[in-house]
């Protein structure tokens, strides 16, 4: 489905082995646990996964915006935790790899491509909520160039696991949230508390917790962006490959809702009649639209990660787009599996209801299919996004 050249092909064959044996027998307990998947994480690790997107000369495997949508989407059918956490460390590194100010990005570039450094993103703060593009805390000058900064970060995947954290700011004297910073915080840094730890609806081997900043120091080697250039870096780097990751991670909870939903209705019997569930029309329907809608979606992935790779006006339309549908998809296609399952999707046994939480932490993630509303509406109508 989507566009990869050889050595792609190679990676995601060696992501479906690892998503297929460890990570889908981790599943189930990373889910009722709320465990983070660390064996699942270090066999990515392993494999090289962790420098996907990075560029040869750091160790990594130089691969596209498809490359990354088909293995996340190897990765959710398995187990949708492993998946996001994935999709964040891909999206930060993105980030850390576009940034012209970071000092030792080389280096750092190279641990991450060699399996020794997970990262992540921490946008969302208490006092902003979902509008991560408007920062509440801010950076303050310290001595000799150098920053310092408080906060609260509420949802940060991976939070006592990452080995750093991409975060946001404003920066100092900003007049507006806008006028923001993106810079690099080590998790063990002093001044970093991870709070309780998370205790989702779906997702639940994300570990995204709470994380408070107090007095944290940011030397300027570690901001990532210029001061005030936080907002382009969120929109044209972290947005995308963000989009892309979460929209693959709800096209592969669909295809597992309709791999899951088409077995159970060809094996499922009325012994009374001699019957099957898959005779009954309403539920043939149902696996339909299940995988109309998971087709549509990821076709509309498929389009966009390829114009990411040959950018033009429309490629951000599609960007939002893409996952504006994909959530949606998910939702509705989880759902529909719980309906055509019934009592046997309710229970545990055949993972449905696990499909059907995990796919409801897309549709909260921002942005939201509300903000993603907004906005589609505001590009079609010539209004600027904020
Ligand atoms: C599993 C999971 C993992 C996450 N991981 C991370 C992470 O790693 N890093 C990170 O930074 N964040 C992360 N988040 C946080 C996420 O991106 C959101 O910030 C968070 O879910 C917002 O929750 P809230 O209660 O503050 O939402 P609120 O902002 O209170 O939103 C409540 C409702 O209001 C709607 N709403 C809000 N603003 C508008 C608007 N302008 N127009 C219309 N409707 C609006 C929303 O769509 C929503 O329906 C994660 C979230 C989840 C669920």
């Amino acid at each position: 489905m989507y566009r990869v050249n050889e050595a792609g092909s190679t990676l995601i064959e060696s992501c479906r082995k690892i998503a297929t044996n460890g990570v889908a027998s981790a599943a189930a307990n990373v889910d009722a646990q709320a465990q983070f998947p660390e064996s699942s994480i270090r066999s990515l690790a392993d494999a090289g996964l962790l420098g996907l997107t990075l560029p040869r000369e750091v160790g990594g495997h130089e691969q596209t915006p498809g490359a990354f949508a088909a293995i996340v989407e190897e990765l959710a059918q398995s187990c949708a935790s492993t998946a996001m956490i994935y999709v964040m460390h891909i999206t930060a590194t993105q980030a850390i790899a576009a940034s012209s100010t970071l000092g030792g990005k080389n280096e750092l570039l190279a641990e991450i491509a060699a399996g020794r450094h997970l990262t992540t993103l921490a946008f969302s703060e208490r006092g902003s909520r979902s509008q991560f593009w408007a920062p509440v805390s801010r950076l303050d000058e310290a001595s000799h160039g150098n920053f310092v900064t408080s906060a609260h970060k509420s949802w940060v995947t991976s939070a006592s696991h990452a080995d750093s954290y991409v975060s946001s700011a404003q920066k100092p004297g900003a007049e507006s949230p806008l006028e923001s910073v993106i810079y690099l915080v080590d998790r063990k840094a002093d001044g970093v508390q991870v709070e309780a730890g998370f205790d989702g609806l779906g997702l639940r081997g994300n570990d995204s917790t709470p994380v408070t900043l107090k007095d944290v120091a940011v030397p300027a080697d570690r901001l990532l962006t210029e001061l005030g250039a936080g907002a382009p870096m969120m929109l044209e780097v972290v947005l995308p490959w963000f989009v892309v990751g979460t929209a693959a991670m709800a096209n592969g909870l669909c295809r597992a809702a309709v791999a899951a939903t088409s077995g159970h209705l060809s094996a499922g019997r009325f012994e009374h009649d001699a019957s099957a569930l898959r005779d009954l029309p309403n539920l043939r329907a149902r696996l339909a639209q299940m995988s109309v809608r998971t087709e549509q979606s990821r076709a509309l992935l498929a389009h966009t990660a390829q114009a990411m790779e040959q950018p033009n006006e429309m490629t951000p339309l599609f960007v939002l787009q893409s996952r504006l549908a994909a959530i949606q998809a998910a939702t509705d296609v989880t759902d529909l599996a719980m309906k055509a399952c019934g009592g046997a999707a309710f229970s545990k046994h055949l993972g449905i209801e696990r499909l059907f939480r995990d796919a409801r932490a897309g549709w909260v993630m921002a942005p939201t299919a509300d903000h993603l509303q907004e906005f589609i509406g505001r590009a079609l109508t010539g209004l600027p996004l904020f």
